[in-house]
């Protein structure tokens, strides 16, 4: 059996848990909106390119309005804009989800599918948005990878990958089929929380001995992604020569030529 498939995954999801179940922490949006697969799936396109805030206004702000695939069909990209407006790319994303709402209600009767050929066949509908309808929308195990899970497993070590297409087929292979609900929102959670882009609070985080980058800082050894490492501490200063100044009892190269020839 290799190393990685010996990580302590129900640990880390048991630790997350209990941390994240008490107290007063950020939630991420789908998990809370999780019943309606149509609004998963809508939500899931608004978070592209955007920062959670944003999209947890737009969503909110949209599903006032267009609750369902009908009558987000109906609407027209003026109506939607200023709903979305705070969402990167929200005049694209305006013209797509009426589109997202039309194949739904024409190609699949008004009910979101559920699989991910038929997921990733509607428009502007990826690998991640389509395993996120799948989990939060419909409780069938998949493993949506977004910026948070893909930066999270390679601050682990559970992975080294580039990109979240990446992270998504290794953690496929490496992750036992039970943990696969459960992964997404806790370490989105996590991401949200502690272990942020920048500057992660690894010295307050409940499963920092399980990870890599956690018991690399700790011990000031390198990290597995090098933009993780503690910062250095400032070096003593040095006095450097002023430009154009020589040292005490010296003199310059051009002086010391002009004495050469006087004395020749
Ligand atoms: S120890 Fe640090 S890098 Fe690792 S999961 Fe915790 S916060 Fe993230």
């Amino acid at each position: 059996m290799s190393p990685r498939r010996r990580f302590d995954w129900e640990s880390l999801l048991d630790r997350l848990a209990g941390f994240y179940g008490t107290g007063d922490w950020r939630v991420p949006y789908l998990r809370d909106h999780a019943e309606d697969p149509f609004q998963v799936l809508i939500g899931t396109i608004l978070s592209q390119r955007t920062r959670d805030e944003a999209t947890d206004r737009a969503s909110a702000a949209l599903f006032a309005r267009f609750p369902d695939a009908a009558s987000l069909a109906q609407a027209g990209p003026h109506e939607i804009e200023p709903l979305i407006r705070a969402t990167g790319f929200y005049r694209t994303k305006a013209r797509l989800l009426p589109r997202v709402a039309r194949e739904i209600l024409e190609r699949f009767s008004g009910e979101v599918p559920r699989s991910l050929p038929e997921l990733t066949s509607l428009p502007g509908v990826g690998p991640k948005t389509a395993n996120c309808v799948l989990v939060f929308g419909y409780g069938i195990p998949g493993v949506p990878v977004d910026t948070h899970v893909h930066r999270i497993a390679n601050r682990l070590g559970v992975v080294r990958t580039a990109r979240p297409e990446e992270t998504e087929a290794r953690l496929r292979r490496i992750l036992d089929r039970r943990f696969w609900i459960p992964l997404n929102p806790l370490l989105v959670q996590h991401g949200q929380n502690l272990c942020r882009p920048i500057g992660p609070l690894c010295g307050e985080c409940p499963i920092a001995e399980l990870c890599r980058t956690g018991r690399a800082r700790a011990a000031g050894r390198p990290t597995p992604r090098p933009e993780d490492a503690l910062p250095r501490p400032p070096r003593p200063a040095t006095r450097r020569p002023v430009a154009g100044a020589t040292a005490p009892g010296r003199s310059s190269g051009r002086t010391a030529l002009r004495s050469a020839s006087r004395r020749r």
